[in-house]
């Protein structure tokens, strides 16, 4: 569920209010959104995936609030969190990121590079036979 938005970090972009599809946020003209919905969270990362400064934090506990602190989350480097472990990185700006840019493409290529025989006698091949 999501449980935070840095007011120091917020650029006040409006991405996360504008790719939400549970409508949680509300943003005043100017100023950081506030979680005014957070019952309506579905826990989807959406919001978080899309900050393009890492100023939020979505817990991955769907059927309760847990009650964060900003400095207990920046401390844990758990701001943005979600979204570097699938690859989006910082200063995406909301798009998609490109071939290449992903951990997870750079993993497959590294995979699929790797000599045949290497992967058929260890039995991790991607491809079926
Ligand atoms: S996690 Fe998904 S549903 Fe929850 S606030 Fe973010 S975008 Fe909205
Ligand atoms: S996407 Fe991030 S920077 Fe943009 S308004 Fe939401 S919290 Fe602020």
């Amino acid at each position: 569920m999501i449980e935070l938005i840095s007011e120091t970090l917020c650029t006040r972009c409006g991405l996360c209010v504008a790719v939400c599809p549970t409508n949680v946020f509300s943003q005043k003209k100017g100023e950081v959104p506030t979680i005014e919905r957070q019952s309506d969270c579905q826990t989807c990362f959406m919001c978080e995936l899309y900050c393009p400064v890492d100023a939020m934090y979505v817990a991955p506990h769907a059927d309760e609030t847990v009650g964060v602190e900003e400095r207990a989350v920046a401390e844990l480097d758990l701001l943005g969190s979600y979204r570097a472990a699938v690859g989006w990185g910082p200063g995406s700006a909301g798009r998609l990121p490109l071939p290449g840019e992903t951990k997870v493409f750079q993993a497959t290529k590294a995979a699929e590079e790797r000599p045949r025989a290497q992967t058929e006698r260890k039995g991790v091949g991607l491809h079926a036979p």
